[in-house]
């Protein structure tokens, strides 16, 4: 299967080559020319485990890897996580489920992506004889899932700028405490934005940029939205089949990589009635679908802080399809959201979404009732996605973080702490973080020192 870039002045690319591109040369995101149709596999979908599925669903985009050699792939990228079914759904109530996507290494649903693009990078440096040098900026989540992706991982090095002092203890120790070699998590001194740019400056330097084989880890990537895909899938086919045409995956969202992967699904002929985007008091989203204006504000931090983004990146995968695939409008709505910072999208079809929004007033609220309602404790991300529920329709709440992470905001909600033996075990291991200033230059001189060389 090939892949196309959303603004269409990109030559197509086999799997391998569009995941290690990540964002296409022409400013573009990678989809795949056409979508499969898997309507008829899902009876055979039905008696697999999660491991085995991902690989059926994969291998139909994947074709230019071998085919024992990726399921060798997934399977590997699913061995660490802490409950059997890696993706269990929980009843919690009649016509409520949630689907806990949070058993990882770092306890958040970003390791279903980050486990498996670690192994395609490692794959790639193997077939390739190549070795390669991941960088990415976060603000928390997405650093500690990438970072447990590559630990250990012959021919790769990984280095993750983060903000000094902005990201929570526990999110920091899982980047500073893995006592892995290939493993440099840069404190820099700074905001997110700050680390942000800088990055994006040395991925601006061709001539450093190939030669020390960067390749940068962001939400973006092909792997990480088709990686999503399955988690849907999945819990789909553990719904009673009576439920499954009425059922609305509530999804807690900020990139809108999340939701994206949960409706490219539905367009591949599996039966979802569809989609709520629950939003934090960051709510882009939220206005783009209860009155078609995509516009940018500014980014008000949160509780579930996660969500803190104003601009949708993986939004422009949905625009592309809701153009009716026309890369020519696609540059053009990007175009004139970049000078104006909006778009007024008049009559696109909103019929499969809903949406919510959550202030920081509303979250500890939540979190109290659905622990009395249900005996049950979310994190403030899956807490947003409590806000309302849908009465006619069956919904599955997509828990993004175990509440573990935020134990401040879980106490000062329901009066007690969850732990979780693995962040106890993090809060005695030695800490090993670089500081560093928020310039390029400096960044580009630890880079130089560590990477990982040819
Ligand atoms: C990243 C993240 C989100 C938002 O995911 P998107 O792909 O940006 O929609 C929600 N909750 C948690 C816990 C996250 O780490």
């Amino acid at each position: 299967m090939r892949f196309l870039s959303t603004r269409g002045q990109t030559p197509a690319l086999g799997f391998s080559d569009a995941v290690a591109t990540g964002l296409a040369p022409d400013g573009g995101l990678f989809l795949p020319e056409t979508l499969p149709d898997f309507s008829r596999d899902l009876p055979r979908f039905e008696k697999l485990g999660y491991a085995e599925l991902c690989f059926e669903f994969l291998r139909v985009f994947a074709t230019d890897i071998p085919v024992e050699t990726m399921r060798g792939l997934v399977n590997a990228s699913y061995t660490r996580f802490e409950d059997s079914a890696i993706a269990p759904l929980r009843p919690l109530a009649k016509n409520l489920y949630v689907l806990e996507l949070f058993h990882g290494p770092t306890l958040a649903f970003k390791d279903f992506a980050l486990q498996l693009l670690g192994n395609l990078y490692a794959h790639q440096c193997k077939v390739r004889k190549e070795t390669i040098n991941v960088l990415g900026a976060t603000s928390g989540d997405t650093g500690a899932a990438a970072i447990h992706g590559l630990i250990g991982k012959p021919g790769t090095a990984i280095f993750i700028l983060y903000p000094d002092g902005r990201v929570s203890p526990l999110q920091e120790r899982q980047m500073t405490c893995t006592g892995a070699g290939n493993v440099f998590a840069l404190a820099v001194d700074g905001t997110f934005d700050d680390a942000q740019n800088a990055l994006k400056e040395i991925f601006g330097e061709q001539d450093f940029r190939t030669r020390h084989r960067l390749s940068a880890v962001n939400s973006i990537n092909l792997a990480r939205v088709l990686a999503q895909c399955v988690y849907y899938l999945y819990a789909w086919l553990k719904l009673p089949a009576s439920e499954r045409g009425n059922v609305e995956f509530v999804v807690p969202t900020g990139n809108f990589g999340n939701v994206l992967a949960g409706w490219m699904l539905q367009k591949m002929g599996v039966p979802i009635r569809g989609f709520r985007v629950a939003t934090n008091q960051n709510d882009i989203l939220h206005r783009l679908f209860t009155t078609g204006e995509y516009r940018v504000g500014a980014v008000q931090p949160s509780l579930a802080p996660s969500m803190d983004i104003q601009v949708a990146s993986n939004f422009e995968r949905f625009i592309w399809f809701a153009v009716g695939r026309d890369p020519g409008k696609v540059r053009e709505v990007m175009q004139t959201f970049k000078t104006t910072g909006r778009y007024d999208f008049a009559n696109f079809n909103r019929d499969t979404f809903t949406a919510s929004r959550c202030t920081d007033a509303e979250i500890p609220g939540i979190m109290a009732r659905v622990h009395r309602e249900h005996g049950y404790i979310v994190d403030p991300h899956t807490a947003c996605g409590f806000k309302e529920l849908s009465p006619d329709r069956v919904s599955v709440v997509l828990a993004t973080a175990s509440p573990a992470k935020f134990p401040d905001t879980i106490r000062a909600a329901i009066g007690r702490e969850p732990t979780h033996p693995s962040l106890e075990a993090l809060k005695t291991c030695p800490v090993v973080k670089h500081r560093l200033p928020a310039d390029a230059a400096s960044i580009r001189a630890f880079i130089e020192l560590h990477a990982v060389a040819r």
